[in-house]
């Protein structure tokens, strides 16, 4: 299989030190003329690294008597290589959208091990989803109508169906990024008025709705926060198996959002303090009485991964030094638009891929694009940049390479992923770099005459 590359015996690495494994790739990447002056930005993924975090995501819920089914976000990084390393570790898929269903499929995660969220589910998506046998949580009292015409209408379906609720928890310190406060789009608001004896309800009528789901933010959300919301969820599954008389939700859902710290190679909070504070704080959810399903995305991927991109010149302006490389606004948009919210550490790098040394110097980091916001560090005290040397934009692992920016039809850069064998580093492509056709292609090229035609007097 043409993802072949990223497989294989690589669970040998034996120095796994976080970070340490993507300063050796950087290096063998430019020996290897992965990134130069012909393909100057290129993304890369640790496969040992991806494989270790995850065995921490796995130890850290691992509980006797209870079932422990952790997806991936896959808006976190929506490439079907990762996907298919991610489910040979038993990882499933959260999807949100029919677009990000497909390329779960493709890459042979199994049914029971998807779930579909999203706040805007067509008919045809969740016909879809109920013939697959994939699970659904209902996002409102609309979808569940057509949830219960659906279910009707077919002899059975073996999805597991579920509701999202917003416990109303209050937000993080991303407001964009938090889905549990008053007024947030997403799920049942559950401490609206009358809201709970709904959901009562909702359950009471329907023997086949086992499950709840809560997500109550990404990135800036404080754990004790989180606990709060997911302890909100599961003393509602009591109050619901309480009113039925048997137990019918079986199974919780605790969705993502574990934050991760963008500041250095340690990893800050990581799973096990959240399952941790989990055990402490909703005890209930490690009683054996419910499944658990995880969706984490950021913090399984973004400390295993980085952009690596070449300086093309370097220049002053008002006696500011600036790099301008090619890693900035289309690969890096977040980033870019709200570098309070999401800085990056920015590591310089010389000619051939290794540490920069020498003095530091306050200078920016720029990108390609043709706006003059687009920088991923202002004022950074950094060895002083050169024409031909490297920066590496570190913990990009999650979210950079699956939202990617068209801006001036700049190429969608390749991604490859790594391993060490013995003293070398073997890449294999997990995403190759945009063509210009394919561009042409998703810009209209084949329909170069459609506004022209349309002018009066000319020809249909
Ligand atoms: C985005 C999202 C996640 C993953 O969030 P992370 O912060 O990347 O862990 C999980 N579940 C739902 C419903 C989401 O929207």
């Amino acid at each position: 299989m043409w993802w072949d590359g990223l497989m294989g015996d690589l669970m040998s690495v034996d120095d796994d030190a976080l970070g340490a494994a993507l300063r050796v790739a950087f290096r063998a990447a430019v020996e290897q003329g992965l990134v130069g002056p012909d393909r100057p930005v290129a993304g890369l993924l640790d496969v040992a690294g991806i494989e270790a975090t995850v065995a921490d995501l796995r130890a850290a819920f691992d509980t006797p008597g209870v079932t422990v089914t952790h997806t991936l976000a896959v808006k976190a990084a929506s490439l079907v290589p990762v996907l298919r390393l991610l489910t040979t570790h038993g990882v499933g898929a959260e999807v949100a959208s029919p677009g990000e269903l497909a390329l779960a499929r493709a890459a042979g995660v199994p049914a029971d091990r998807i779930v579909l969220d999203s706040p805007a589910k067509t008919v045809d998506e969740l016909r879809e989803a109920l013939a697959l046998g994939i699970a659904v949580n209902a996002d409102n009292p609309q979808e569940l109508a057509r949830i219960d015409a659906l279910v009707v209408g077919s002899a059975s379906t073996g999805s597991p169906l579920g509701l999202r609720i917003n416990p109303q928890i209050g937000g993080g310190t991303i407001g964009a990024m938090s889905t549990a406060t008053d007024h947030s789009k997403f799920g049942i608001a559950l401490r609206d008025p009358g809201a709970e004896d709904w959901v009562l309800r909702a359950y009471l009528d329907r023997p086949w709705l086992t499950r709840l789901h809560v997500h109550t933010g990404s990135q800036g959300m404080p754990l004790e926060l989180m606990a709060a919301g997911v302890r909100a969820v599961h003393d509602l599954a009591e109050r619901i198996n309480a009113a039925v008389g048997r137990p019918q939700v079986t199974t919780i859902d605790i969705g993502g959002g574990l934050p991760v710290n963008f500041d250095s190679d340690d990893v800050r909070p990581g799973f096990r303090r959240y399952a941790d504070l989990l055990r402490s704080a909703v005890p209930g959810l490690f009683s054996g009485r419910y499944a658990i399903v995880t969706e984490f995305g950021r913090s399984l991927l973004a400390k295993r991964g980085a952009i690596l991109a070449r300086v093309e010149y370097v220049k002053s302006a008002g006696g500011r030094r600036i790099a301008v490389t090619h890693a900035g606004a289309q690969v890096a948009t977040r980033t870019v638009f709200a570098p309070d919210a999401w800085p990056l550490r920015v590591l310089a790098l010389d000619a051939y891929g290794r540490p920069k040394g020498g003095e530091r110097v306050v200078q920016d980091v720029a990108g390609p694009c043709c706006f003059a916001g687009d920088l991923v560090a202002r004022g950074r005290m950094l060895p002083g940049l050169e024409a031909g040397d490297h920066v590496a934009l570190l913990d990009t692992g999650a979210y950079y390479f699956s939202n990617h920016f068209a801006y001036n039809s700049l190429l969608r850069p390749a991604i490859y992923g790594f391993a060490r064998a013995g003293g070398a580093v073997r890449f294999g492509l997990v995403r190759a770099a945009q063509t210009r056709e394919e561009l042409l292609a998703e810009s209209g090229a084949a329909y170069a005459d459609g506004l022209t035609s349309l002018r009066p007097g000319s020809a249909a």
